[in-house]
């Protein structure tokens, strides 16, 4: 297979995952979620006319025939006081007016609200210094969220402002895109888990399994659920058993490592023995060339390479927008936010494969972004991409970028 594009893969990506189901969940952990309900107003909201300063509700007709003003004042009687929480007990009639508190209803017959800056109270009576215009200081019922308006369509994310729109609504429990389930597989006969890398033999060359705690931070940042299976040895019969365990229990699989074409790279012999549909395993990325994508009993199956900046960015690049999208994201919310910014060094790059630098960003003066790249690119070096804000897309096409250029930048989360 010669290498696909970025694009092209992420494209044939999309097109085979779907959303895998919903669940009703409180609003609290509907957060970051995605709507499966369209949500309706059952009633107005605000649910009636409301006053929106502390202030004096009054008949306009009253205001338009004396046209009060600091020097010409019009006197009216204080009939009522409406604190918030408060129904008013009795109309607003000619010549009267009800003290009015912010978000209290607006007594019937009131139809505008001088602010208490312009009045002054006593004994019963209210002397109003200014006018205002009809309807003035006043919320009308409905005037937010009319009744029996959709007001949070399916496929709206939750953010914390839907959480209160929702709680307006009177709705403690909502129906959302199910979070997937998302295993991860490390293969590697070189691989110890944190704790029994502390006391490993020296005699043998063990690295930690680090790409298993990174990719399950970034599925549950990605707001799915990380599923571990473990290590599995360099063998094919090994990674098949924690494989057909994975499919056991998840919506969706990651493996890292073993996807080269080494002696021990076994997962596409795997993918092969279990049936699977392979899409592909080239992309023209760097990092991150060799990469299996397939449906396993049609689940999605991503064999991302075992190198941490490698595993982890392919992963942002090609998993997250997947997970995404199964978890009913639509559209350009299934993607990181990308900006444009002027690269602040020269540098030379092989063409061919599109290259995700990692990046740090700064602000120029006029407002946009500067970018520097955060050192040696190589994929086994993680403190490149601990200190990276982004990652620089220079485009398949390019075999040097100049100082001054406007490139795109991938914000890392
Ligand atoms: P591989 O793709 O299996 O040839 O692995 C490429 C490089 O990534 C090797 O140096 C591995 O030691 C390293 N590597 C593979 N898997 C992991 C892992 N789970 N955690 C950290 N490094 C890994
Ligand atoms: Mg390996």
């Amino acid at each position: 297979q010669t290498s696909l594009s970025v694009d092209e893969a992420i494209r044939q990506i999309l097109l085979a995952v779907a959303p895998i189901g919903t669940e009703r969940v409180g609003i609290l952990s509907a957060v970051g979620r995605v709507l499966a309900e369209d949500v309706t107003a059952d009633r107005p909201i605000p649910p009636w006319a409301n006053s929106a300063m502390d202030g004096f509700a009054v008949r306009h007709d009253d205001l338009v025939a004396a046209r009060p003003s600091r020097e010409r004042p019009i006197e009216l009687a204080v009939v009522d006081e409406i604190a918030a929480g408060r129904m008013p007990t009795r109309a607003v009639g000619p010549g009267e007016a009800a003290r009015i508190m912010t978000g209290a209803p607006l007594p019937a017959g009131a139809d505008t609200v001088i602010p208490i800056e312009d009045a002054e109270a006593r004994d019963g009576r209210v002397r109003l210094l200014a006018g205002a215009d009809r309807g003035a200081n006043v919320r009308p019922a409905g005037q937010d969220v009319p009744a029996g308006e959709c007001v949070l369509p399916a496929g709206t994310p939750v953010t914390p402002a839907v959480v209160g729109m929702l709680a307006q609504l009177r709705r403690s429990f909502v129906t959302v895109g199910a979070a997937p389930r998302v295993a991860i597989l490390s293969t590697g006969d070189e691989l110890l888990e944190i704790d029994e890398a502390a006391d490993a033999r020296p005699d043998r060359a063990t690295i930690v399994n680090s790409n298993a705690y990174q990719l399950a931070a970034a599925i549950a940042e990605a707001g799915a659920r990380p599923v571990q299976l473990g290590i599995a040895e360099d063998r094919r019969e090994a990674i098949r058993a924690k494989v057909e365990n994975g499919l056991r229990v998840a919506d969706c699989l990651v493996s890292t490592g073993g996807v080269s074409v080494g002696d021990y790279d076994f997962v596409k012999d795997v993918l092969d023995d279990l049936g699977a549909d392979v899409r592909f395993w080239k992309i023209a990325v760097r990092p991150g060339k060799p990469l299996v994508f397939g449906l396993v009993q049609g689940r999605p199956y991503f064999g991302l390479p075992g190198n941490p900046v490698s595993s982890l960015v392919t992963f942002e690049l090609f998993v997250r927008p997947a997970l995404r999208q199964m978890m009913g994201y639509r559209g350009e919310r299934r993607f990181r936010p990308t900006i444009e910014a002027e690269v602040r060094e020269r540098f030379t790059v092989p063409p061919g494969r599109r290259h995700y630098l990692r990046c740090r960003l700064s602000r120029t003066p006029d407002g946009g972004y500067a970018a520097v790249t955060t050192g040696n690119q190589d994929s086994a070096i993680l403190t490149s991409l601990v200190r990276a804000d982004g990652l620089l897309v220079v485009p398949e096409d390019r075999r040097e970028v100049r100082v001054g250029e406007r490139l795109p930048v991938v914000l890392l989360g």
